[in-house]
């Protein structure tokens, strides 16, 4: 039986409960130290299991204008990564070697053998974890994050400047990626479609990603048309420094 959004968003008890709208608070709260990677701090958005479901935005669609316009949000949120939770829910339900492990453990699975769950998977993290880098208010990296970004990138401006030369050499749909490797360095990557750095078996350079940037033609392309490097740019007005910075600090502890 098919569930409209609303049934969707009652059953996964999330309107109104604040659930997901604030990492900062889920990273406190669902730090775990249960995970087969080297690293002890576990992204709280890695730890949902079972049916997966839609995190909240945490702000309206129309917060980020005139930076990305509120019908791309809506559609963006409401009807792209429903469906990758629905192929994803599905898709687990077909591969029962998938079915009782976290986000984590399926992204760390997936191979070329997969394709439906990497696909709808790296589709529904990638897409949580966007939503909640973006914001209304313009900030910059600060504190350690930013003595981080200086040490590894050279500067803000030249991070800046080469995550969106990344984005724009991108050939068709992919993502481009902040993450930290595990020496604790950061470094600039891109990958294909939904992949993304947390696909051990898929990726040239692994990482925990700190953001990504969708550069798929529907996060952009009702507002910039062709010209994803606009939406480039753009975007940087809306990248929520607090959060970002705050997954840094998790992660480092
Ligand atoms: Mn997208």
């Amino acid at each position: 039986m098919m569930m409209n959004k609303r049934d969707f968003l009652k059953i996964s008890g999330i309107v109104g409960t604040g659930f997901l709208l604030s990492p900062q608070m889920a990273c406190k709260t669902l730090k775990s130290t249960a995970t087969s990677s080297a690293a002890a701090w576990i992204d709280p958005l890695l730890s949902a299991k079972g049916e997966f479901m839609l995190p909240a935005l945490g702000y309206t669609f129309a917060a980020l204008e005139p930076h990305i316009d509120a019908m791309t949000m809506e559609i963006h949120h409401d009807k792209h990564h429903v469906a990758y939770i629905k192929k994803l829910n599905e898709g687990i339900k077909a591969a029962p070697s998938f079915a009782d492990k976290t986000l984590g453990e399926i992204l760390a699975n997936v191979t070329k053998d997969s394709p439906a769950i990497r696909n709808n998977a790296g589709g529904h993290y990638n897409h949580s974890l966007f939503w909640a880098i973006l914001g209304a208010n313009a900030s910059k990296p600060e504190g350690k994050l930013l003595e981080a970004i200086n040490r590894d990138l050279g500067s803000y401006q030249q991070m800046v400047d080469a995550l969106k030369d990344t984005g724009t050499k991108v050939f068709g749909s992919g993502w481009v990626w902040l993450c930290v490797d595990a020496d604790k360095k950061l470094f600039i990557s891109a990958t294909p479609n939904q992949d993304n750095p947390l696909m051990v078996n898929l990726v040239e350079k692994k990482g925990t990603p700190l953001f990504g940037i969708d550069v798929w033609e529907h996060a952009y392309y009702l507002k910039y048309t062709n010209e994803r490097k606009k939406y480039l740019e753009a975007i940087f007005n809306v990248l929520n420094w607090k959060v970002i910075g705050q997954r840094y600090t998790d992660l480092l502890s």
